[in-house]
């Protein structure tokens, strides 16, 4: 800022100096000072306009940039409001206390008020309980580092709705005499929460699904062998025990390819539940294939208590199942193998459960076996007998043994049971109870049961014209046979070729086979009785017949098992057992047949029961043919 100088006292000394006074006047104003110059003639006009002339072109410049640095900030405010304002983001400006100095529209929405209500109040009142020391250390921070800060925080709407929101801060540019002033952005996160929920959920689905079977949603293959190593893990630190138990339904298959597979699903379900209802919350269920279910158990005492556990669920299978409006009955076979004994690590536990399991099906199904080393050796006994069996049928060695069965009161031969027999190679003849499994096993029953049918009638035919007449022959027959297609025919083809009647041939079924068999087996068996041919339950006694059902089926004859008959004089209660089938037999109109009669006074027993026909060792072993003629004939 230029002093104004003395006209009088400082007059200037040279032609620079009076332009530059000269131009400061202008500056002021000081006309006075210029007209003074110019009439003592100190300043020529010339040099003044050219001054003047200079003075306004700068002028004009700074004009210009003023203008240019209004509409700068005019645009920047602008865009600041726009931002504030358009954009799709609660936005508010707070103070260094919190207090809200202004908000905008979407602010307002996302809390549920109008301007008005926001502005002037404290953003504490936004946060949910327990929020606000983590806002003040947010806001200390933005301070203390001048740059942005941000937050995770839970807010508070008006409504009452609490919501898991970001909060990003950024420190406004203020005087320094003025307190601090920030922006902040709250972006509601709830609906990416909501993503991340649903991702999680989706997540933990899979995860089940690949741990799981989706049809039982019982734990699966991989679930179990991981429980299965972690159990070992365990029972090794604390030397504990571990019991696996490998169950199989027997004659699943037949439920499910006669039935259908939403027959066989629901059984399915429904027999797991019934064996997770005996299972503690400890012990592992799990499917692991069709109809085969593994029971992990994890307890001191692990052997009683696997066969108490066996014993249990085989108990609650055995009853009747209700599915779609049917009674469907089922059994099970169950193995069981022992942690540390019968292996150390969880392959050689299952493998041996299973091998166990197989032992339990041989042995006649719903039962329950523990493994035992030798099982591994019968394994390969029974892969050799297996792989022998399918060869010899085509070799010839198979032959038929004849038993006698007697009326009780006269003592006069009634028939003869048909009983197959295997002359293997090397071991020499082998029992139908170590074979028949097998061959039901591989398949191969059916040629083998139809090759028995073929001889009995060759040998009726082949008796007949020796002169001896047996009036009838008892055949045995697997439940595979009957539910084949084509089995009546093939059956009726036969006895027409040998020239039998059909009222000749007595078809065996056993009583668990007849009990579990679905429509086609009964249909077979119907058509059997039609044709006029006898069908006859066997072992009857053991399995677990519903006598509602025994009544419906095409049945004419039980055979009172010989389990029965041998303790008959030992055990009393099995002479009431014996009785009771006997009435039972006369009260539906069947004929009784004992089997396994040892002894006079078995056969005395029976009679005077009132048992008709009887069959075992008592009155003559099973014979071959030749032998059979020369007693008989
Ligand atoms: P099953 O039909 O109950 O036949 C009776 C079994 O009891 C026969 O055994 C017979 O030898 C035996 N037995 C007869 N009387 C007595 C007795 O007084 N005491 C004793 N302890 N046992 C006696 P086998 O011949 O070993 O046959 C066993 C089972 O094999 C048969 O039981 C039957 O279920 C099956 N089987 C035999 N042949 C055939 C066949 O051709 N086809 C089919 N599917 N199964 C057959
Ligand atoms: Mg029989
Ligand atoms: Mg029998």
């Amino acid at each position: 800022m230029t002093r104004s100088p003395d006209p009088q006292a400082s007059a200037p000394v040279t032609d620079d100096d009076i332009r530059a006074q000269a131009r400061q006047a202008l500056e002021r104003g000081d006309f006075a000072w210029i007209e003074h110059r110019l009439a003592e003639g100190e300043v020529d006009l010339v040099s003044l306009t050219e001054n003047l002339r200079i003075y306004q072109a700068e002028l004009e410049v700074q004009n210009a940039e003023l203008r240019e640095a209004q509409a700068r900030a005019e645009r920047m405010a602008q865009r600041y409001s726009t931002l504030f304002s358009a954009m799709p983001l609660a936005q508010l400006v707070i103070d260094g206390a919190g207090l809200i100095l202004d908000a905008n529209e979407q602010a307002n929405a996302l809390f549920g008020l109008r301007q008005r209500h926001l502005r002037h109040h404290f953003l504490q009142r936004l946060l949910a309980k327990g929020e606000h020391d983590r806002l003040v250390d947010t806001l200390a921070q933005a301070r203390i580092t001048a740059a942005n800060a941000s937050a995770e925080l839970r807010f508070i709407a008006i409504d009452g709705r609490i919501f898991g929101g970001e909060l990003h801060l950024a420190p406004l540019a203020v005087p320094e005499d003025e307190p601090a002033q920030f922006i902040c952005a709250v972006v509601d996160l709830t609906e990416h929460l909501r993503q991340e929920e649903i991702l999680r959920r989706s997540e933990e689905k899979l995860d089940f699904l690949a741990h799981h079977d989706p049809l039982t949603d019982l734990p699966n293959r991989v679930l179990l062998a991981d429980r299965l190593r972690q159990g070992i893990r365990r029972a090794r630190r604390r030397s504990g025990g571990m019991a696996l138990l490998f169950i199989d339904l027997d004659r699943f298959k037949v439920v499910n390819d006669s039935l259908g597979h939403a027959v066989g699903d629901e059984l399915l379900r429904a027999a797991a539940s019934r064996m997770a209802g005996q299972l503690r919350a400890t012990d592992t269920l799990a499917r692991v294939g069709g109809d085969e279910f593994v029971v992990l158990l994890e307890d001191a005492d692990c052997a009683r208590r696997a066969q108490t556990v066996a014993g249990k669920l085989l108990e609650v299978l055995e009853k009747p199942f209700f599915i779609k409006h049917q009674e469907l009955f089922i059994t099970a076979s169950i193995g069981i193998s022992l942690y540390p004994g019968d292996g150390e690590d969880a392959d050689a536990l299952l493998r041996h459960a299973d091998l166990a399991m197989y032992r339990a099906k041989s042995l006649g199904r719903n039962g329950a076996e523990f493994y035992h080393a030798e099982m591994t050796a019968d394994v390969d006994a029974h892969l050799e007998l297996g792989n022998a069996l399918r060869g010899a049928l085509t070799r010839d060695e198979f032959v038929l043994h004849y038993q006698p069965q007697v009326e009780l009161q006269t003592g006069r031969l009634r028939g003869a049971e048909a009983l197959v027999r295997w002359r293997h190679p090397r071991q020499g003849l082998v029992e139908p109870a170590r074979f028949i499994p097998i061959a039901e096993e591989l398949g191969i029953i059916v040629e083998i049961g139809g090759w028995v049918l073929e001889a009995a009638c060759a040998q009726l035919a082949r008796w007949r014209a020796l002169g001896l007449s047996i009036p009838r022959m008892a055949v045995n027959l697997v439940a595979q046979q009957i539910e084949r297609e084509g089995f009546v025919d093939r059956v009726e083809e036969i006895l027409a070729r040998h020239d039998i009647e059909p009222g000749q041939i007595e078809f065996e079924v056993t009583e668990s086979m007849i009990m579990h068999q679905a429509e086609r087996g009964i249909a077979s068996l119907s058509a059997l009785r039609t044709m006029g041919s006898g069908v006859s339950v066997d072992d009857f006694g053991t399995g677990y017949s519903s006598l509602g059902y025994l009544h419906r089926l095409p049945i004419n004859q039980l055979k009172i098992d010989r389990s029965f008959v041998s303790e008959l004089d030992a055990q009393p209660d099995d002479a009431i057992i014996v009785r009771a089938i006997i009435a039972l037999g006369r009260s539906l109109g069947l004929e009784v047949v004992a089997e396994g009669i040892e002894t006079e006074a078995q056969a005395r027993f029976l009679k005077n029961e009132g048992c008709r026909v009887g069959q075992g060792y008592l009155f003559g072993r099973p014979l071959p043919a030749e032998d059979f003629l020369t007693r008989y004939g």
